[in-house]
């Protein structure tokens, strides 16, 4: 009798999104008359920069000819890009991160659900909340966390680090003690940063207690404050406590192109044994890496003409965002975020629950959002609006929601 992976089975359905998919729909059905604008949406819009088509077009033709053909892709990456990512993305920044430290993916979603796998199963988690669910999910999968208290909303065996008003939307260092330490910044669904001094503390703390950090920055590039680390590589002794995430989702488009990377510096180890060398012998066996011609889109972001034209799409979100964050302040919201991510947290008015203000703002502005509850329970009473949208629906969704 074959048994399944009853771990599975504790998970929660996917209920945020097919939720908000219901609402909207049946909302359709009965005023198909309205136009809904949906600012809740995590992916982007934009089509891809040309640099990168003309990188695809270029990949394309070499693997159609037999001199320039490639087969199967090296199981870390391929090194004209992971050399080139440690040139742009850490040396160019004062981070010591060689290129074979570095593994090219399919994406930061693989990374940060798979990275687990690492880790010995009694290890505890600490995540924030609200947190991108990934991170838990994947620990529930691999029976890391305990019994889900439908009351609280949390899981036993996981250390929850409350990001609110009060803090600034950046956790306080936990008072248990866990193994391995969920950050994400610029974060989603806040939008919040942290600051270099701030993501210090983390850094000493985690070599202090023998933690490992697991730093989430697939946001990076909306990063607008001086102050803000891009990399936590930039802090003192990361280099003995953290691994890093990259994504090229969000910078660059390639949402469904699938591309991203992870860094494990060899200074990293634990038990005596260093991680990079187990995260390189899962890659070896269970690849996800990412094809040739997707590796060579990737180098091409890097290019002078790539990055002018990778910048302008942010520079587009991020106009977005500042209107979405002008508007509602002006109008008497409470905002935050938006300024170093494509992410606006908003208070909900009149003491709201998240799901009674998602109705409101759907019926009376026919504008969908995202319920900040659905991320964790301190998210209860907030609502993410996201800046992936057109200008000109941001613009309009804006308008209809100071009119409230
Ligand atoms: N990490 C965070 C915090 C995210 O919000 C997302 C996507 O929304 C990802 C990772 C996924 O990135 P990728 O598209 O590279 O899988």
């Amino acid at each position: 009798m074959v048994n399944v992976n009853g771990n599975y089975l504790k998970l929660r359905g996917s209920y945020l999104f097919s939720e908000i998919g219901k609402r909207v729909r049946e909302y359709s059905a009965a005023n198909p008359d309205k136009k809904v604008i949906r600012l809740g949406i995590g992916d982007v819009t934009r089509p891809l920069v040309p640099a990168v088509i003309d990188a695809l077009h270029a990949a394309v033709d070499e693997m159609g000819a037999e001199e320039t053909f490639r087969g199967y892709a090296p199981d870390l990456g391929y090194e004209f890009l992971r050399d080139t990512i440690s040139r742009c993305d850490y040396k160019a920044k004062g981070c010591p991160i060689e290129p074979d430290e570095i593994f090219v993916s399919d994406g930061a979603k693989s990374d940060s659900g798979n990275i687990q796998e690492i880790f010995g199963v009694n290890n505890r988690i600490a995540v924030c909340d609200p947190v991108y669910p990934v991170y838990v999910d994947t620990n529930v999968m691999a029976g890391r966390t305990g019994v889900f208290d439908e009351a609280k909303g949390l899981w036993s065996n996981v250390v929850y680090m409350p990001c609110t008003a009060e803090n600034g939307f950046a956790p306080e260092l936990p008072k248990e003690t866990p193994e391995l330490i969920y950050l994400c910044f610029p974060n989603n669904p806040t939008g919040a940063a942290i600051t270099k001094d701030k993501l210090q503390e983390w850094v000493d703390y985690a070599n202090k207690v023998g933690a490992v950090i697991i730093y989430d920055a697939a946001y990076e590039a909306y990063i607008t404050e001086s102050n803000v680390p891009h990399s936590i590589y930039e802090c003192e002794g990361a280099r003995e406590c953290a691994i890093e995430l990259h994504s090229f989702s969000k910078n660059a488009g390639f949402t469904g192109l699938r591309l991203g990377y992870t860094v494990i510096p060899k200074d990293l180890k634990r038990e005596g044994v260093m991680l990079h060398s187990l995260w390189a012998r899962r890659h070896g066996t269970k690849y996800n890496g990412a094809p040739y011609i997707v590796q060579r889109a990737g180098e091409a972001v890097y290019s002078e003409l790539g990055q002018a034209q990778v910048r302008e799409q942010v520079a587009y979100y991020m106009r977005n965002a500042s209107y979405i964050l002008d508007g509602l302040k002006s109008a008497g919201f409470t905002v935050s975020g938006g300024v170093n991510a494509p992410y606006i947290w908003m208070k909900t008015p009149d003491g709201l629950s998240s799901w009674e203000f998602f109705d409101h703002l759907l019926s009376a502005a026919n504008v969908v959002g995202t319920p900040g509850v659905g991320f964790g329970p301190s998210g209860e009473g907030y609502f993410r609006l996201t800046a992936f949208g057109r200008f000109e629906d941001t613009v309009e969704a804006v308008e209809r929601i100071k009119k409230l």
